[in-house]
């Protein structure tokens, strides 16, 4: 009898095993692993809402669209905050962030970059009477600047927190400008054409305050997922995918 037992729990293990295993493998080719990029949607033409206020789009979506495709996952994108953006790919809140992030020494202290994929430049916005020519009128003036970019940074060092006022976004810091809070603004330069073509009487420096390469931000554990990334943005490179991204936004001069 006991040998009888056994053998039946035997035979129940088994197909239990066996029906464990099936169950297992079916759904494991139809699910695509996730890629969640972080970013700040108030920056165009890298990251904004489209006209129905819903998708996310611009240059950073794309590119991540781009890749998360050569790497056979979904994307999925979380707005956030831009001073919360490092914090989030280091907890793994986010596995990567696209958002026209510039990278600096400081900043590779918290996390790794990949390889970068286009140009930034830290322009001056001013009404168009300002008395402000150049970076050096701006000692002793009120900047405005998004809390927590390098333009904020830049400047605080350059000219002290009390000249520098912080706005959540690039379209608040122009705003403040607009109502004559701040005397000017500091930010990326094409985020800058775009709110001096939606506001009336302000005119982008000529004079360039700083030149810096964007990268997307990868946390320091992840390093399998850097080098997939950038093996990934390397093809998409070479086979000009993202050049015709980036031109598809930014028309040339
Ligand atoms: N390039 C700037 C930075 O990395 C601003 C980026 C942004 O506002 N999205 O600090």
């Amino acid at each position: 009898m006991k040998k009888f037992l056994a053998l039946i729990l035997a035979i129940l293990m088994v197909c239990s095993l066996a029906a464990c295993g099936a169950s297992n493998d079916a759904p494991a080719d139809e699910v695509k692993e996730e890629l969640i990029m972080g970013t700040n949607a108030t920056f165009p033409p890298y990251e904004y809402y489209d006209e129905d206020g819903e998708t996310i789009i611009g240059i950073d979506a794309e590119i991540a669209q781009a890749v998360a495709d050569k790497l056979g996952m979904t994307l999925t994108i979380k707005d956030m905050e831009f001073e919360s953006l490092l914090t989030a790919v280091q907890s793994g809140a986010v596995d990567i962030v696209f958002a026209g992030l510039t990278v600096t020494d400081e900043r590779k202290e918290s996390v790794d970059f990949s390889i970068t994929y286009a140009t930034g430049i830290q322009v001056i916005i001013v009404p168009n009477d300002s008395e402000i020519a150049s970076v050096d009128d701006l000692a002793g003036k009120t900047i405005g600047v998004q809390a927590g970019t390098t333009g904020d940074i830049y400047c605080t060092d350059e000219f002290g927190q009390d000249n520098v006022k912080q706005f959540a976004n690039g379209a608040l810091a122009v705003a403040a400008l607009q109502n004559g809070q701040v005397d000017c603004v500091v930010i990326d330069n094409e985020p800058a054409k775009s709110f001096v073509t939606a506001n009336d009487g302000l005119k982008i420096l000529d004079t360039e305050y700083a030149v810096e390469d964007y990268a997307a931000a990868i946390s320091k554990e992840n390093t399998e997922l850097t080098a997939k990334v950038n093996a990934a943005m390397e093809e998409l490179t070479a086979d000009g995918t993202i050049d015709a991204i980036i031109a598809k936004y930014i028309k040339a001069e």
